[in-house]
């Protein structure tokens, strides 16, 4: 009886460019009761590995889905709230292998620094720097650049980023209420939307869905990614939201899935 021949696996396994949402949960209480996870986002870019936005929970989901934290080169944070930031202290510990390792950037809003630090100090040193997300700016990791071009409003400060990689160019519109400049400080390929509120609810400063169809109907990326859900949202089927902006704007519009990975390939291949 010979040995069965290795079977050659049938998949290729992916290798470029792609977005694993580790949670599309927004705003108090689709996380605090984890009807939704809350992990943020994690960006693997031509094997440039980056961390936006770890909720809680972040480190669970990652290691549930076998993401290797300690190959994460930066961590990137949108803002401080709680939904954006709570396990940034834990992520910075598995990146640096307990603070064996010296490695990796931590970028952030001032106010996320300054006056009460989402990070503690001992973790910090453990980096290889931090630096500040100020409005207007750009930066680099490794072969990949991205911009925060513009201070959002909400209640402390914060950035969505624009990201330029050798082959493709996308977008993260972070938590804000609606404002004109908004559409021209973002752009791309593909466009990721925060998207709490099913209609607009002044004073909270979140996008509702009428706002996100206004971004992709001036913006039309080839695929608009709608993600971090407050609760109304989620009772009323963000699939069923995401195929009714199909239909009224023309562009492919998803909504995120818990644990959901996008190939960036994919775009390729979506019609303009
Ligand atoms: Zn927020």
């Amino acid at each position: 009886m010979g040995q069965q021949k290795a079977i050659k696996p049938t998949t290729t396994p992916p290798s470029g460019d792609a977005i694993t949402f580790l949670g599309t949960a927004g705003a108090r209480f689709t996380v605090t009761t984890q009807i939704l996870a809350s992990g943020g986002l994690w960006l693997n870019l031509r094997g440039t590995e980056i961390l936006i936005d770890p909720g809680p929970g972040c480190i669970v989901q990652a290691t549930k889905r076998k993401l290797r934290v300690d190959k994460l080169s930066a961590i990137i944070l949108s803002h401080r709230h709680l939904d954006h930031s709570a396990d940034v202290n834990i992520m910075v510990e598995a990146m640096t292998q307990g603070g064996f390792k010296r490695h990796g950037w931590l970028f952030a809003p001032a106010d996320a620094l300054e006056t009460e630090p989402v990070i503690f100090s001992y973790l910090k040193d453990y980096l290889e720097g931090v630096e500040v997300l100020e409005e207007g700016k750009s930066y680099s990791i490794g072969n990949i650049s991205f911009a925060t071009p513009v201070r959002h409003i909400h209640p402390v400060e914060t950035y969505g980023i624009r990201f330029t990689t050798a082959e493709h160019t996308f977008s993260y519109i972070a938590d804000t209420s609606y404002f004109d400049g908004l559409c021209q400080s973002y752009g791309g390929e593909l466009l990721i939307i925060n998207v709490v509120l099913l209609e607009p609810k002044p004073p909270i400063d979140h996008l509702a869905v009428p706002d996100a169809k206004h971004i992709i109907t001036e913006l039309k990326p080839k695929v608009a990614i709608l993600t971090h859900f407050g609760m109304n949202v989620w009772r009323a089927r963000p699939w069923e939201i995401a195929q009714g902006l199909s239909e009224e704007t023309g562009v492919k519009v998803i909504a995120a899935r818990d644990g959901m990975r996008f190939e960036l390939s994919q775009l390729d291949n979506s019609q303009g």
